[in-house]
C-alpha cells in the first residue's frame, strides 16, 4: 500500500490566488504507475487546501478517487483507515494484516477553517486512536519551509510517541508520518526506555512528492518503505521493521515556452543521497549573484545607449545599491528562515530499524 498526501482538490480553475486545484486524470495516472504491482492507493484529504473549493467538489474529489479504486482517508467522516466497510468488502490476507493498524489523519491548519468543517483535525487524534491496534498518525503538520525542526516540536514529538500529548489519555503512536512543510525533514528513530516498547519511528515531513508549483523548493521530498510485522519480544505486539528511505526531487523544464507542454519527472536523487546534509540556499546566493551580475550588465547597456559614453562610476554605484538590496533580502531570508539549516544529529541518515522479526524473508521460509 501507498500512502500519500492529495494536497488540493479536482477542479478546472483556481478559485483564489492561493487555492490548489488538480487535473481530473491524476487518479488515473496513479493508478497507471501500479498497474502491475499488486499495490494500493491510500490518499490523505485532511490538509489546509481540503477546503479550497467548498464542500461540493470537496465530495467530488473523493468520489472520483473512489471511482478510480483510491481509497481515501480524512474526510471527518472518514478520519481513519482502514474502516470497518474496507474490510468487510475486501477480505483477504492483506486486509487481515491491515485490520491490525490504524492510520489516523488529521490536520493543524485550515485555509478556509470557518467553512472546512468536514475534515478530521489534529486536535481530534487521541480520540481516533485505537488501543487494540498499531496506530500510526499521518498528520498535517508544522510550518512551512523548514528544513529544520525546532526544539519545541522535536520534544513535543517525542513526547506524543513515548506517552502520548495528553497525559491523561496516554496514547502514544507507534509510527508518525507527517508533512505540510514542503521540505523534506528527519525520519529518526525514538528509542524506546523500556523492555516493554519497541522503538518507534518518525519522519517529520515527507517534503514535495511532486506539485504544480515550478519553484526549486516546492521540487523536493523524500519517500519511505517501512516494514511492519510482529515484534521480535512480544508475537501479540507490531513494531516497524526495516526502513529504507530517499530523497526525491522532481526534473522538470522550467522554460518550456508553452505551460501546457512542461512536464515533470520524479527522480530518486542520488546526488542528496550521498550528501549528509540537505541545503539549498547556496544554489540560491549563486543565483543571486548571477541576477545582480546580469542587471549590471544591463544597466551598463542602457547606460551605454542613452549616453553614449560609459559612465563607469554610475554603473557601479548601481550595481552597489543593487548589491545592498541583495544582501538585506539574503538577511531577512536567514533570520525568517532561521529553521532552513541542516541538523544531521536528530536522525538524517541511513538508518535500519531491527526491532521487528518480520518480514525477514529466510525466516518467513523457515
Ligand atoms: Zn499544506
Amino acid at each position: 500500500m501507498i500512502v500519500g498526501n492529495l494536497e488540493g482538490i479536482i477542479a478546472k480553475k483556481k478559485s483564489g490566488w492561493a487555492s490548489q486545484n488538480h487535473r481530473g486524470d491524476i487518479f488515473k495516472d496513479l493508478k497507471e504507475l501500479t498497474k502491475n504491482l499488486n499495490i494500493d492507493w491510500l490518499l490523505c484529504m485532511s490538509n489546509n487546501h481540503s477546503g479550497d473549493f467548498g464542500y461540493c467538489k470537496f465530495k467530488h474529489t473523493w468520489d472520483l478517487a473512489i471511482e478510480n479504486e483510491i481509497e481515501i482517508f480524512g474526510p471527518r467522516k472518514r478520519p481513519c483507515f482502514p474502516d470497518g466497510a474496507y474490510l468487510n468488502q475486501k477480505n483477504d490476507k492483506f486486509s487481515e494484516f491491515l485490520s491490525k493498524i490504524n492510520i489516523v489523519s488529521g490536520t493543524m491548519w485550515r485555509n478556509h477553517s470557518k467553512t472546512c468543517n468536514y475534515i478530521s483535525l489534529y486536535e481530534w487524534k487521541n480520540s481516533y486512536f485505537n488501543e487494540k491496534k498499531f496506530n500510526i498518525l499521518y498528520p498535517h503538520w508544522h510550518y512551512e519551509n523548514e528544513d529544520y525542526v525546532r526544539e519545541g516540536i522535536q520534544e513535543n514529538c517525542s513526547e506524543l510517541m513515548k506517552y502520548g500529548d495528553d497525559s491523561y489519555e496516554k496514547k502514544p503512536w507507534d509510527l508518525v508520518f507527517g508533512h505540510h512543510p514542503h521540505v523534506p525533514q528527519a525520519i529518526t528513530n525514538i528509542e524506546s526506555e523500556s523492555d516493554e516498547i519497541p522503538n518507534k519511528l518518525l519522519a517529520y515531513s515527507g517534503g514535495n512528492f511532486t506539485s504544480g508549483v515550478w519553484r526549486d523548493k516546492h521540487n523536493h521530498g523524500l519517500i519511505m518503505k517501512c516494514e511492519i510485522g510482529t515484534w521480535i519480544k512480544d508475537a501479540n505486539r507490531l513494531a516497524v521493521g526495516e526502513v529504507q528511505w530517499s530523497y526525491i526531487r522532481n526534473k522538470f523544464n522550467r522554460w518550456k515556452f508553452w505551460r501546457k507542454n512542461r512536464t515533470k519527472e520524479i527522480i530518486i536523487d542520488i546526488e542528496q543521497n550521498n550528501k549528509k546534509s540537505y541545503f539549498i540556499i547556496r544554489k540560491r546566493i549563486l543565483y543571486g549573484v548571477y541576477i545582480s551580475l546580469l542587471i549590471a550588465l544591463i544597466l551598463a547597456v542602457i547606460l551605454l545607449f542613452f549616453n553614449f559614453q560609459i559612465d563607469i562610476g554610475r554603473i557601479f554605484i548601481n550595481l552597489g545599491v543593487f548589491q545592498i538590496i541583495f544582501l538585506v533580502y539574503i538577511a531577512i531570508m536567514f533570520k525568517r528562515r532561521r529553521y532552513r539549516k541542516i541538523n544531521n544529529n536528530i536522525g538524517l541518515k541511513k538508518e535500519v530499524f531491527s526491532n521487528s522479526s518480520l518480514p525477514s524473508s529466510a525466516r518467513n521460509i523457515e
